[in-house]
């Protein structure tokens, strides 16, 4: 292969998802899924979706569902943009939204996916670290940047920034975007969408695939002022990209409408969540603040590979980073009370 060509295809790092394993009997905390079932109201506009219309073409400006999010956040229709998954939207984001004169900026440990967008968009990056607890530092990002990127809470710490140092952020670089990725934010934190009518430089992104068990049907949205949410449709429409397909908008939009349902499992996997951090800090681990639904936890006598492959072998699978500094960690995805408890008695025989 040429020099030229080896060094692009150098540049296209493939991300590499958690194991989707095929074997059903497994307790899977390694991907971040809702452990509960969506709301039936969506498997019932999905039924209804499927009989009345799935011979017709989708909305390809997918209204109906931009209107619910729209309702449901208060804000206006122009301030909504809708992904096949907030991963869709991030990619727009990365090819929109970003000055390509100056480095983007995240932190050193975030979610993988930024690098591999960075790597295909050919977008220089600088990688700002995290202070010793992990937690992002927000005076270090005091520095030139073409925009700025990170989750909240992040991933896969699960460590939360407050909204007052997003806030911070956002009057730091008042000529820089700064995408706020809230995967995670129904799970403890406070979301940046309140901050959007003020904030011209503030793109929110939030996901279904976790607060609303919809991982598989693949709907993200971004929220933002209208002329950040107009750049990510032209770059969109430009590459004539998928809409959303009609059972997709459907059983998003009747997600929006059962609030009692979301915040009834967001509630379980909270008290699941701090009930599994206080077992495992019985058992000797050191498990940082989480406001997502994971937690990620090192034991300072136990190797995290070999816990990870013990684990395997009685049917639980979580998830280990072969990165520096986090080598150490596991993430653990909360499940049902019953797939923690499985865990924390076989952590309890392992060690
Ligand atoms: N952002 C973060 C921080 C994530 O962890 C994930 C899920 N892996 C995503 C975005 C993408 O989620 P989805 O494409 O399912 O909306």
């Amino acid at each position: 292969m040429s020099q030229f060509w080896s060094e692009v295809v150098n540049r296209l790092t493939p991300y590499v998802p958690g194991e989707q394993p095929k074997i059903t009997n497994l307790v899977k905390l390694n991907t971040n899924e809702n452990p509960y079932p969506p709301s039936p109201a969506v498997l019932e506009a999905i039924h209804h979706e499927t009989h009345a219309n799935l011979r017709l073409y989708p909305d390809p400006n997918s209204s109906r569902l931009k209107q619910a999010i729209a309702d449901y956040h208060q804000l206006n229709l122009d301030q909504v943009f809708v992904g096949n998954g907030s991963d869709e939207v991030l990619a727009l984001v990365f090819q929109a939204l970003l000055k390509h004169d100056k480095p983007l900026l995240y932190p050193d440990i975030t979610y993988s996916f930024y690098p591999v967008y960075c790597g295909l968009y050919d977008i220089e990056a600088e990688l700002i670290p995290l202070a010793e607890d992990f937690s992002i530092r927000i005076e270090d990002y005091r520095r030139p940047n073409g925009g700025i990127i990170f989750p909240n809470p992040n991933a896969p710490t699960g460590c939360l920034l407050p909204l007052t140092a997003v806030e911070q952020l956002l009057q730091m670089h008042p000529e820089s975007v700064v995408v706020v990725d809230e995967a995670y934010i129904d799970f403890g934190g406070e979301s940046a969408i309140s901050l959007v009518s003020q904030y011209p430089n503030l793109l929110v992104i939030q996901t279904l695939s976790k607060s609303r068990s919809l991982a598989g049907l693949r709907v993200g949205f971004a929220v933002g002022q209208a002329d950040l949410i107009d750049a990510l449709e032209r770059v969109k429409n430009s590459f004539n990209s998928y809409p959303l397909d009609r059972l997709a908008v459907a059983g998003a939009t009747a997600a929006f409408a059962d609030d009692a349902y979301f915040r009834d499992t967001c509630s379980k996997v909270i008290a699941s969540r701090e009930s599994l951090a206080s077992s495992l800090t019985q058992l000797g681990f050191e498990v940082l603040p989480s406001a997502a639904n994971f937690i990620f936890a090192r034991h300072p006598q136990r190797d995290a590979v070999q816990l990870a492959a013990s684990l395997r072998e009685k049917g639980i699978i979580v998830r280990h980073f072969k990165l520096p500094r986090i080598d150490q960690f596991l993430r653990i995805s909360i499940g049902t009370e019953e797939e923690c408890s499985a865990l924390v008695t076989e952590l309890t025989r392992i060690l």
